[in-house]
């Protein structure tokens, strides 16, 4: 299975999942459908599912177009996001696996920036491979996504989850943040030296013009204000020493930024 990030809107990333053997993809949320069919086209690829994190219109602006291009494809959701969908016919819960090809996704519940976002995490095949999360607005390089429909406690718990997973785990965030989520970063974290590097490093791509997504989930936990809550210096910074409330206060400090 390969990935291919498509560009839409203004700073959003479409994920194309190709399989070349059998020459079929599916896409994880489309913002619009002319990149997606624009790439399936120089593929000679047929579309075969829409996976869906929630219902944001970013995120599934393109699903009825693609909808009607590829009539057999199946589109999937959050259970909780029922109605809000557009086309949805499968209606995904924590736990459940969705197929591509010949890898499998398992579907976490990650409530916080809506109140039924879920993402899909595909284990690697090979223990050389890496793992590929797609997470939405949940955890963005850098940062995480604003609380619009969930509290603290909610995301804490989700953003938990996704540090659970292995270091070795593609980031694929639906949006390029990563720039001013690091710039935050450094405002409370500021003698990370992992942080400072990284920071040199994204701003050095940005200045070129590439795309800082994927990033590796091990290099999240070290440098990702919004997965270490319980690290001193941002109790410190957020004078608290609750590890939700620390959360919360970061990201309210980030709204503000
Ligand atoms: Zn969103
Ligand atoms: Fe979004």
């Amino acid at each position: 299975m390969q990935v291919i990030r498509l560009e839409a809107l203004s700073d959003n990333y479409i994920f194309l999942l190709h399989d070349s053997q059998q020459n079929i993809a599916a896409v994880v949320d489309p913002a619009e459908a002319e990149p997606v069919l624009n790439k399936l086209k120089e593929l000679k690829a047929e579309l075969v599912a829409i996976f869906n994190t929630h219902h944001h219109q970013d995120h599934v602006g393109g699903n009825k177009q693609l909808m009607q291009q590829f009539p057999q494809l199946t589109v999937y959701a959050g259970v909780e996001d029922r109605g809000r969908i557009p086309g949805q016919q499968v209606f995904l819960q924590d736990g459940d696996r969705v197929h591509f090809a010949d890898r499998i996704g398992e579907v976490l519940f990650v409530p916080g920036h809506t109140r039924a976002h879920i993402v899909y995490y595909f284990p690697p095949v090979h223990n050389s491979e890496t793992g590929e999360l797609f997470c939405g607005d949940t955890l963005f390089a850098g940062g995480c996504g604003r609380l619009s429909e969930g509290t603290p406690e909610q995301m804490v718990n989700s953003l938990g989850k996704l540090r659970s997973l292995p270091d070795n785990t593609n980031v694929w965030c639906a949006h390029e943040y990563t720039q001013n989520n690091l710039k935050f970063a450094l405002t409370v974290d500021g003698n990370n030296t992992d942080l400072q590097n990284r920071y040199d490093q994204v701003k050095a791509s940005r200045s070129r013009g590439e795309a800082t997504v994927p990033s590796l989930l091990g290099v999240e936990k070290r440098t990702n204000p919004f997965l270490r809550w319980e690290q001193p210096t941002l109790q410190s910074a957020t004078n608290s020493h609750e590890p939700v409330q620390t959360f919360a206060r970061l990201r309210g400090m980030k709204d503000q930024f």
